[in-house]
């Protein structure tokens, strides 16, 4: 059985890559897993340079397979800001209770239409012997007049998506994974991941 090392610390991605892989014949690891504890600098401009950029990090620690994603949030009123700097944006340690406020004020009487905005996953997969691919998912939405809900994480009390006239936030698990970006990218990347693993 093939293993694929996941660039990542967070418990909850690994949880969510683990479901949509569950019948493929692969291990799902995360870096920690295989005692690779490095800090990845994330230096790229756009959400598919980071992603190779943490993927590419860990081929010389490992010979399996390595998954890595890069997301965020595009604000179309904010210049698509944060964009990739999305877990930086207004301070990396600001609670995002604050960081949704702070947002939701610089939109204050912005009208809906101006306020669309995305969220944003490129997944790569990569191997000491082979270029990395990627794979991209986006999911449409606009950013509330205030936050609601309390599911997920982030920017989800504040991001909401027409086709349910809800936040993010106020989406069960599944649902959220069935439709985001994330979800999108890895459901793509597993497709790709087939065609490598010969299944
Ligand atoms: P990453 O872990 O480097 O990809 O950083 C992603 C950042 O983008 C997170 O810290 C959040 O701020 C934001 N983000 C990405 N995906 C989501 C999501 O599904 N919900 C809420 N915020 C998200």
């Amino acid at each position: 059985m093939r293993t694929i090392v996941v660039a990542t610390q967070n418990a909850g991605k690994i949880v969510e890559i683990k479901k949509i892989l569950e019948d493929l014949d692969v291990e799902v690891k995360s870096m920690g897993e295989v005692g690779i504890h490095i800090d990845i600098q994330e230096t790229g401009t756009t959400f598919c340079e980071n992603a190779i950029i943490k993927a590419e990090a860990l081929k010389q620690y490992t010979d399996a397979l390595i998954l890595a994603d890069d997301s965020g949030l595009e604000i179309d009123y904010l210049e698509k800001a944060p964009g990739v700097y999305s877990a930086r944006y207004l301070g990396e340690d600001t609670p995002y209770k604050i960081k949704n406020q702070m947002i939701l004020d610089k939109l204050k009487d912005v009208p809906k239409e101006q306020r669309t905005a995305r969220f944003v996953c490129t997944m790569a997969v990569t191997a000491k012997d082979m270029q990395p691919i990627t794979t991209c998912g986006v999911i449409e939405g606009y950013i509330g007049e205030e936050a609601r809900g309390t599911n997920g994480f982030g920017y989800d009390p504040i991001f909401f998506v027409e086709e349910y006239n809800t936040s993010t936030a106020e989406m069960c698990s599944d649902l959220k994974n069935k439709i985001s970006h994330r979800g999108q990218a890895l459901r793509q990347m597993k497709e790709r991941l087939k065609e490598i693993l010969n299944v």
